[in-house]
């Protein structure tokens, strides 16, 4: 499950990426454009902020927050909110399910294929996104428990 889903891009790629969305590439856009393509444990945007905190930069919750929504309404990041408190960001958006963990709250990747071009029932629909997430305990958290 620790297959890699995309590669680790430099910064005139991370620029181009959002230039190609419109969207101004700036030191924060930027920062958290690259944390979230560098590692594939979906941090939370709790997370992000103190990544972004801890890395010297100095900004606000809600600054951090505003920037993240902005690369998901571009498409750049996909949100998942797996539970009320939980909002987590992907930034693989090569179509994936997850595994999510109710001991350690750990976010796993399941290359499952969600591909639903060939699914009767949706003929005539036009579907944007599917999401697939499995709940319950992982490997770590479920022992002695099976
Ligand atoms: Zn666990
Ligand atoms: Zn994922």
């Amino acid at each position: 499950m620790n297959q890699v889903l995309h590669q680790p891009l430099n910064e005139t790629e991370l620029q181009t990426m959002l230039l190609e969305k419109d969207i101004q590439p700036t030191p924060l856009r930027l920062k958290l454009l690259a944390y979230l393509l560098s590692i594939e444990t979906h941090p939370t945007r709790e997370k992000m902020y103190e990544h972004i905190n801890a890395a010297g930069q100095s900004c606000s919750r809600a600054t951090v927050y505003n920037t993240l929504n902005l690369l998901a309404e571009k498409g750049l990041v996909l949100p998942l909110r797996v539970d009320d408190e939980h909002l987590h960001y992907d930034a693989t958006l090569m179509p994936h399910a997850h595994f999510r963990c109710k001991g350690c709250q750990g976010l796993w990747n399941l290359p499952v294929s969600l591909d639903t071009d060939h699914v009767p029932q949706l003929e005539g629909f036009l579907p944007e996104r599917s999401e697939i997430i499995i709940y319950g305990l992982c490997p770590q958290c479920g022992k002695g428990k099976g």
